[in-house]
């Protein structure tokens, strides 16, 4: 039959004594085990080249020009609406007058990334922007500029998603001719061999 709590002492205090033998035996083992974590900011864990993390906006390498025409298509797939973009339009190319994002209430779906014409908006391998103060993080343009030379890119950007995604294009009937002529005459209609 089970004891009761409290029933008899000796008994309660060999459950306890037990109980603290089994814990320090965890702890006992873990005390050799190599550590998990590490010494987060001195230290930082290499990201998955896919890391979702902070927005950025790009420059071009060559011209060193803004990579953002303006077009607003971020801000109609955004499903939270967190980014506003107004164009300027100029001679040669548009660009975004006024470009806000307010990263608080980013869900991180990379969606604004996908849809970018000119790789301009992009997601670095870094979450390192926690603050107190949410006005932080409603990021203008220039913000965003300096982010993205601040942290190391992701992979992902609006081209080579799109790129990744196209379904890979059937074979053209006049590049299959050749090896169909190859192959001689098909059998006549009725299967029948001479
Ligand atoms: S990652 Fe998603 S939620 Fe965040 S800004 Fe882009 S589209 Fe909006
Ligand atoms: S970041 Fe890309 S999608 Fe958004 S307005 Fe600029 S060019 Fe258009």
């Amino acid at each position: 039959m089970r004891r009761e709590l409290g029933q008899s002492f000796w008994g309660d205090l060999g459950d306890l004594c037990s109980a603290v033998g089994r814990a320090m035996r965890i702890t006992f083992i873990n005390f050799f085990r190599k550590p998990v974590t590490v010494h987060y900011p001195d230290v930082q864990r290499a990201y998955p080249d896919r890391f979702r993390g902070v927005l950025a906006l790009t420059y071009d390498k060559e011209t060193g020009e803004e990579n953002c025409i303006g077009c607003r298509l971020c801000e109609y797939i955004c499903p939270p609406q967190v980014i506003k973009v107004e164009m300027l339009k100029a001679e040669k190319r548009n660009f975004a007058k006024v470009f806000t994002l307010e990263l608080y209430a980013c869900e991180f779906c990379e969606l604004c990334v996908q849809v970018c014409p000119t790789d301009a908006i992009i997601m670095m391998k870094s979450f390192d922007m926690s603050t107190s103060d949410r006005r932080e993080l409603l990021l203008d343009k220039d913000r965003l500029h300096q982010i993205g030379l601040q942290f190391e890119p992701s992979w992902a950007t609006g081209n080579l998603l799109r790129d990744m995604q196209t379904p890979p294009k059937a074979p053209r009937a006049d590049a299959a001719e050749p090896s169909a002529k190859a192959a001689g005459p098909g059998p006549k209609p009725g299967g029948a061999a001479e």
